[in-house]
């Protein structure tokens, strides 16, 4: 079910379980400001989510709302994970739902990380 990005943040969401260590996830990256996991239902052969630690429901009121140093380390992190998962020179795509027009699903922003493959135009 799309979520509304405008509701406050949720700390049972899967997410911030996944944070926190109460659900596995197959986690590829982590540091002081994000973690990076590969998506349970890839849509592309490389598919992983990059999430701050920081309690943000979407890149609104991430954007809004988190300190220059946050955002800079979670940039700063998925720029690494792409580089490290060898992506850079082959390509890859970067994608962020918010709301439900986009279709986003959970209530902690995230990152799309597509690669491994031609991609074309329409992975959403
Ligand atoms: O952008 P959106 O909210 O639609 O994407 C949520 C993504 O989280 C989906 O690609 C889904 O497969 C993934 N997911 C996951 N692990 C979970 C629950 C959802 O990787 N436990």
């Amino acid at each position: 079910m799309p979520i509304d990005a405008t509701l406050p943040y949720d700390d049972g969401n899967i997410f911030a379980r996944i944070l926190r260590g109460e659900i596995p996830s197959r986690r590829v990256y982590e540091d002081e400001w994000a973690v990076a996991f590969h998506d349970i239902a890839p849509q592309a052969p490389v598919h992983i989510l990059v999430i701050p630690r920081g309690r943000y429901v979407s890149w609104d009121d991430f954007s809004a709302q988190a300190s220059a140093e946050e955002i800079a380390g979670f940039v700063r992190a998925v720029g690494t994970v792409a580089r490290e998962q060898g992506l850079v020179a082959p390509g890859y795509r970067l994608l962020g739902n918010v709301g439900p027009d986009a279709g986003q699903e959970v209530p902690h922003l995230h990152v799309h990380l597509f690669g491994g493959a031609a991609l074309g135009r329409m992975i959403a």
